[in-house]
């Protein structure tokens, strides 16, 4: 069974909102140089193509066409509305939920769903998790900072011990990088700017000590996990020789990978090697980032052709592990 457990779905609502020339909590259709973008916030996701706005039926027969058995869906990160006050980013994280939840429900052997929380507001994001539990969810989907905060600030913990408690699966992808001012050009922002992020985050959690808090949380990293793993050395090195890198965790840095989990999008299959052989097969899991233009157009295929993995090892990425971890 193949099981994408990175893909995308725009709200409907937003959609809706747009046809009427209206924003929805201050998002908006743009138009530039003949094409259509989203604008949060003045940040511009775009051009949009077709298959942005499938209806579940196009949906699915594309999703047959490349040999996708189930999408584990989630909003677009510029849905994430952290920058919303808290009010405001619990009722747009409800609307995002209902919606994707109506592909759940649809045909729950073809779709089932990670929830957006607002993470602004650690009590209501909590809030949201244990509702979307109770309504079916496997999890959520969080940004790899919450408006330019780090994962090792302990105000956003008890999100993890709810997660933990609930045995959430929590998808991080990567939003609002920093550094964006230097990236404004060339899709640095994105090509760059995202996988940096990444980093970024998963290295705030293994320095922060959120692991050791919160040993049983299943946390998983998109886009192979930016240069989380190749930079981990150095990082190593860090807590070798300087005492404030070791002020809230005991092992090494990069003993903390294996407790991590990754989707399988690195563009590169050495670099896709290069992740299995740190983490192990059964920490990768098939991630396409559907429907957008950075993501693999025929994720089954890209793993099935990887030399180096052995059937037992593709069969886990494709869905035995998202199988296991997400208990489908
Ligand atoms: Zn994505």
């Amino acid at each position: 069974m193949n099981i994408d457990i990175h893909s995308h779905v725009i709200p409907t609502q937003f959609w809706q909102a747009s046809d009427e020339g209206q924003s929805w909590f201050g998002a908006k259709l743009v138009q530039n140089d003949g094409n259509s973008y989203v604008d949060t916030m003045n940040r511009f996701a775009g051009p949009i193509e077709d298959n942005w706005r499938l209806n579940i039926e196009d949906r699915i027969n594309l999703m047959d066409s490349i040999k996708v058995d189930m999408q584990v869906v989630s909003t677009p990160p510029y849905f994430f509305n952290y920058h919303l006050d808290p009010d405001e980013g619990a009722e747009s994280a409800r609307l995002v939920n209902e919606d994707l939840l109506s592909y759940v429900n649809y045909d729950p052997k073809r779709f089932q769903a990670l929830a957006n929380v607002p993470l602004q507001d650690v009590n209501r994001a909590v809030s949201e998790l244990k509702w979307a539990m109770q309504n079916g969810f496997k999890g959520a989907e969080l940004s790899t900072n919450v408006n330019g905060l780090n994962y090792d600030d302990r105000s956003l913990w008890p999100f993890f011990k709810a997660a933990e408690d609930l045995d959430a699966f929590l998808f991080f992808h990567p939003h609002a990088p920093a550094g964006a001012d230097r990236m404004k050009s060339f899709y640095f922002a994105n090509t760059i700017g995202n996988p940096l992020d990444n980093t970024m985050a998963i290295a705030s959690i293994i320095f922060g000590g959120l692991l050791d808090e919160c040993p049983d949380v299943k946390l998983c990293f998109a886009h192979g996990g930016g240069y989380a793993c190749f930079g981990m050395p150095r990082m190593d090195r860090g807590f070798q020789v300087r005492p404030e890198a070791k002020r809230n965790i005991t092992s090494l840095p990069s003993d903390y990978l294996k407790k991590i989990y990754y989707d399988c999008l690195t563009h590169g299959p050495e670099e896709l090697q290069y992740l299995v052989n740190k983490v192990g097969s059964d920490r990768v899991l098939l991630g396409s980032d559907f429907p957008f233009d950075m993501g693999l157009d025929s994720p089954p295929e890209w793993i099935s052709q990887m030399q180096f993995l052995d059937d037992s090892s593709k069969e886990a990425i494709l869905g035995g592990n998202a199988q296991r971890l997400l208990k489908i």
